[in-house]
């Protein structure tokens, strides 16, 4: 039988680039460095959205939204968010909560965590208590302790309402 609740997972990473600033959950963090990537480099919203349509059995991120087509370039992330969350509303899901983890040496995000939490909410269409934001660093192990890139990870539980 099929059940009515669902789990999705979703992880992603970016290396830093040139640049000045970058973007996590929509929302602009001034840094010394930037992300190289296709569209803007949101490690958060990419890891949500693999989350949203791994948890809906719809494949994942590349799958509806491939960085080789020119319209996504340098595209706000958000508007893939938000169009995922279309996607399962049609198939009649509703998100239940997301707990997202950022991992990264630097910059220091507990600032932006509201902000980032907010938009996301929005995007989401669910009440800021549905959604958590943590940050953590790798205690200087590895790529990501060398402060070389920004990792995501993203889980989220969805519903399959009666029709
Ligand atoms: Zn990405």
């Amino acid at each position: 039988m099929d059940s009515h609740l669902r789990v999705g997972y979703g992880f992603d990473i970016h290396a830093f680039g040139v640049g000045d600033h970058i973007i996590l959950g929509g929302i602009k963090i001034d840094y010394k460095l930037g992300i190289n990537a296709h569209s803007d480099g949101d490690v958060v919203i990419h890891a949500l959205v693999d989350a949203l349509l791994g948890a809906a059995a719809l494949g994942d991120i590349g799958l509806h939204f491939p960085d080789t087509e020119m319209c996504w370039q340098k595209c706000e992330s958000r508007l893939f968010l938000k169009k995922s969350v279309q996607m399962l509303q049609k198939k009649n899901f509703s998100i239940n909560n997301a707990d997202i983890t950022i991992i990264a040496e630097a910059p220091k995000l507990s600032p932006y965590r509201e902000a980032i939490r907010t938009n996301l909410a929005n995007d989401m269409e669910i009440d800021i208590s549905q959604v958590n934001v943590k940050a953590t660093t790798t205690e200087k192990l590895g790529f990501i302790g060398r402060n070389e890139g920004i990792a995501a990870t993203a889980i989220v539980l969805i519903q399959k309402l009666a029709n």
